[in-house]
This record gives C-alpha cells, structure tokens and sequence, in this order.
C-alpha cells in the first residue's frame, strides 16, 4: 500500500454534508481526509461556469441560517461569515398569473394569503400552527444530537425536562396534511390544496395526501427564512472547504472511491484510480443505493437492509441561462415558484421554481445581465434509457415549455436571447454526482416513512457514520449539514 498514514477519518463525498463533517472534526485537531469524485466541491449544490457566468447545478436557497439555527451554528463553529442576503419577500409563488408573495413576517403573510385565497381569517389558525410546529421542531433537533434515539444511551440523553414539549409533536408524524387541511375547513378554498402540493413538493418532496404534517410543517415554514447567497450556493461551500484545509484536513478531488474494506480494525478506502487509504473511522456522505456497491459481507447488509425502496424517489429537470437585464430596480425577490396549472411535460410537477439573480451580484452575471437557474420535479427513470435522439428531443419539448411559460412570467425579459441555456436531467446529475440513478432531493417524507424511520446517522460497525440527504433527517443544505453535526457531537461524546 503507497499511504501508510493512518487517518482518523476518511469522509466519502464533498456535498454540504461531507464539507460540514470533515470541517467540524478537522477543527477538533483530527486527521481527516476527504475524497471527492468530481473536479469540484458542492454536489448538487455545486456550480459550473461559461464565460463570465456562474450557474447554480442544483440547490440555490438557503435557509437555517439564524445563529441559534443549524447552518448558522454550523458557520459560527468555523468563524465563517458567506455573504448572503436575507429576501423579504423570500420566494413569489405566481398562479394563474396573480402573485403571491412569501412574506417573513407571519402576520404579513397571514393577510397576504387571506386576500389572495379569499378566505377571510380561516387561514390564520393554520399558518400559526405550522410555525409553532416549525419552531418547536428545530428548537428540538437542533439541540439533541441523539434524534433519532438509536440506543438505550440515546433515550437517556434525551430525558430532561426541555424535550417534554417535544411529545406533542408525535401526533403530526402521523397525521398527513390533506387531514389537517380538512380539520381546519381548509379544502374547499380554491386553488389552496394544490399551492400546498407544489409547495411541498420542493420541501417534502410530498405531496399533501401522503406528507406528515410535522415535516410538511417545516417545509411551509422555509420560504419565511429565505437566504440569497451571493456568488451562488457553492461560495459558503468553498469556506467550508477552506476552513478544513486550513485545520490540516486533506481533500482530493477526482477520487471516486470504488470499495471500502475493514482490515483488522482498519477501514480501507480504494478510489478508481487504485489508490489507497486507512482509516479508523469513515463517513459516508454519499446516497444510502450508492453505498451498498462499494462494501461487502456484512456492512453491505446492513446498507442493503436499509435502503428504502426507490420507486417514490425523484430526478430533477433543471434549466439554466443568462438574460440581458435592462431594469433599473431589481424584481421583488430572486426566487419564484411558478404554477402552471398542468403537469410539465416530461415531468412531474405542476410547477417550476426559477431563481434570477440579483442585479448586484456580479459574481454571478456581469453588470446588465442575470442568470437564470430553473428546476422540476421528473422521474429519473424516464430519461435514463433513451437513444440519443428520443433524450434530445425529449429535452428539446420540456426547455420549449417551460421558456414559454418564463416568457409570460416576466415580460421584461420576453424575445431577449437566452445566453449559454443548458438544461440538465437526472442523466446529467447521475454524471455529475454518481448518484445513483440520478435520483436527488432525498428521500420523500410520507407518513409511511417519516422522519424517525428514516435511515440513521450511526451503525452497527465501529466508527462508521453517515450523513446526507437520504439519511436523517434528509434532504436540503440546512439538513445534511444538522446531520453532520450530529455525527461530530457523537464522536466528540464517544
Ligand atoms: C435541482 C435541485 C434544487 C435544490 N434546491 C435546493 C435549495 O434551494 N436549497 C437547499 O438547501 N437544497 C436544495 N436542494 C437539495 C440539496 O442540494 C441537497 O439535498 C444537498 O445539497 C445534498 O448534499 P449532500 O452532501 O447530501 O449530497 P451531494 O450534494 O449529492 O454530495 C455528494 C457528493 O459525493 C460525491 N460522490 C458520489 N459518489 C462518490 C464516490 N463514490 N466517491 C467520492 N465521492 C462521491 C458527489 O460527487 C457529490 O459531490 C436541491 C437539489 C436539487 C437537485
């Protein structure tokens, strides 16, 4: 073997989770390496640029970003300080060409939904609920490392008195959200049940008949606390990643590992180019699919045994492009929710979420023009065996849709060319991200599989942990890095 060094730690794939876990053991004076398969870090929040452009690949909102709040918790450990800009309103949801605007203050979106609902005060008791839920379910994860209890240690440390509140939580994991809709005379307000869907479905990955409402709770709570980080949400990525090489954390990129072996009490990692790693210890931040191909014996069943079947999982369409910007005051937000009414051909959402850069982010465009990043909902298997053509043309239909549908969005930008327009499909993240079949956005939440039954951070195997967005508590930036963060906690306390 060419590397006799003994690492602590070897974490297995450089998206939000991995940086955040190598980072924080690196500040604990560990010795960590991290491998990534791609040229860059990020993941499906990585970037990729033409000339002069910076594209987001996949994730571009940040939220969670409070200081008593994981992200922020997460940037307050490694002294970091990403340059982003709190949106009021946080996102602008158009439908049937009206706008409704995702105020953070509750009140203010209180009377916001009213009006546009035509629904008087019914509305009011709902919002409050979901915030208390929202408020409640953070105040506790954020602050028990041990959540999801996997051991009789694990109910111990989550015995005081604080956590008692926590127990009127269970009943939402249960309770789907079209029932709590119809307890609160909710399902006959136009149009109301199907923003809810499409909300959910960017958050929850859900819809309203099968999302818990805990979860869906928090997804509806999300656009209050909304980030814009300047540059693209690869650049607080890029901090994290210098913060551990600062610490002495090792990374190399373009190292896709290929097996990792335990050898008399030592984890060997293997990339595709036959280079060789020990370590005490790994962490994969990788899919929960993907992992179960680079072990064997039993640590492959225990990753086989809980996987989750992958016929609700989701692909993402995602389009991307520059626009000339000849206006002189910026549009009201960065981030739109767009309904169309009908299902997006070639995919599954009744919507598109498109995010336009700010006029003074000239990291991302330069001065007079924007870029454009747009992203749906699409089973990733209907685009992974096609012929060259069918795929083209398939592409071609869903990018001609959806232009024209961005073109009567924002008339200001109507018949102006689109610059460097990429579109991108699970074809596209499964190149990208060796994910497997492409599949992104996490695991569904349903009440079926709710959060506590989601697959755990800790295993049976002696210093073997796992984070990202098919592990507890799932999916979005704010998640894996909550995750990541766990995992340390239980490290440090073990
Ligand atoms: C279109 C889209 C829009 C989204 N929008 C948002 C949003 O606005 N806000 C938000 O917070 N979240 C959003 N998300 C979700 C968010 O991007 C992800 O949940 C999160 O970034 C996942 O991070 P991760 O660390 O779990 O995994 P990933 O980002 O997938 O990182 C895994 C890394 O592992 C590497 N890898 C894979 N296999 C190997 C291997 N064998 N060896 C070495 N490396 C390997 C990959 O190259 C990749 O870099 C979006 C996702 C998509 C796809």
């Amino acid at each position: 073997m060419e590397n006799t060094k003994i690492y602590d730690f070897t974490v297995i794939g450089a998206g939000y989770g991995g940086l955040s876990a190598a980072a924080l053991l690196a500040k604990e004076k560990l010795n960590v390496l991290l491998l990534e398969a791609h040229s860059v870090v990020g993941g499906c929040a990585s970037f990729y640029s033409r000339k002069g452009f910076l594209f987001d690949a996949g994730a571009t909102t940040m939220s969670g970003v409070r200081k008593d709040q994981p992200l922020g918790k997460l940037f307050t450990q490694l002294g970091i300080e990403p340059n982003l800009k709190k949106l009021d309103p946080g996102m602008i949801i158009n439908i049937d060409g009206k706008e409704l605007k995702r105020f953070a203050d509750l009140n203010k979106w209180k009377e916001e939904t009213s009006a546009f609902f035509d629904s008087g005060d019914k509305l009011n008791k709902f919002w409050d609920r979901v915030h208390q839920i929202n408020d409640l379910s953070f105040e506790l994860i954020s602050n028990n490392y041990a959540i999801p209890p996997k051991s009789l240690g694990d109910f111990f440390k989550l015995i005081k008195f604080s956590n008692l509140k926590g127990l009127k939580l269970l009943p939402y994991l249960f309770e789907p959200v079209s029932d709590v809709v119809k307890k609160y005379g909710l399902d006959k307000i136009k149009n109301f049940e199907s923003f809810l869907d499409e909300q959910l479905l960017i958050t929850t990955q859900q819809n309203i008949k099968k999302a818990p409402f805990l979860t869906a709770a928090l997804g509806l709570a999300y656009p209050a606390e909304t980030y814009y980080p300047y540059g693209g949400i690869y650049f607080p990525a890029k901090e994290i990643q210098r913060f551990f090489k600062e610490k002495g954390g090792e990374i190399k990129l373009k190292s896709k590992v290929t097996s990792v072996k335990l050898n008399n009490g030592v984890y060997e990692v293997e990339n595709q180019k036959g280079e060789k790693y020990c370590s005490k210890g790994v962490i994969f931040n990788i899919p929960v699919w993907n992992i179960s191909d680079l072990v064997a014996g039993e640590i492959k069943e225990f990753y086989t045994k809980i996987s989750p079947k992958t016929d609700g999982m989701w692909g993402a369409f995602t389009l991307n492009f520059a626009v000339p910007n000849n206006l002189e005051n910026d549009l009201p937000s960065a981030y739109y929710q767009i309904h169309t009414g009908e299902t997006v051909p070639n995919c599954s959402s009744k919507s598109f979420f498109c995010t336009l850069s700010l006029i003074d982010d000239l990291k991302r465009a330069p001065a007079g023009y924007k870029t454009v990043s747009i992203s749906l909902h699409t089973k990733a298997e209907d685009w992974l065996n096609l012929s060259k053509e069918e795929y083209s043309l398939k592409k071609l239909e869903t990018v001609k849709y959806i232009l024209n549908k961005f073109d009567k969005v924002f008339p200001q930008f109507y018949g102006s060319e689109k610059l460097h327009l990429e579109a991108g499909t699970p074809r596209t993240f499964l190149d990208y991200t060796s994910r497997f079949n492409g599949y992104v956005g996490g695991i569904p939440h349903s009440v079926d599989l709710n959060l506590l039954k989601m697959s755990p951070n800790v295993t049976p195997f002696k210093n073997v942990y796992n984070c990202g967005d098919t592990f507890f508590p799932g999916q979005g930036t704010l998640s894996v890095s909550l995750a990541a963060q766990n995992i340390v906690q239980r490290i440090i306390n073990a």
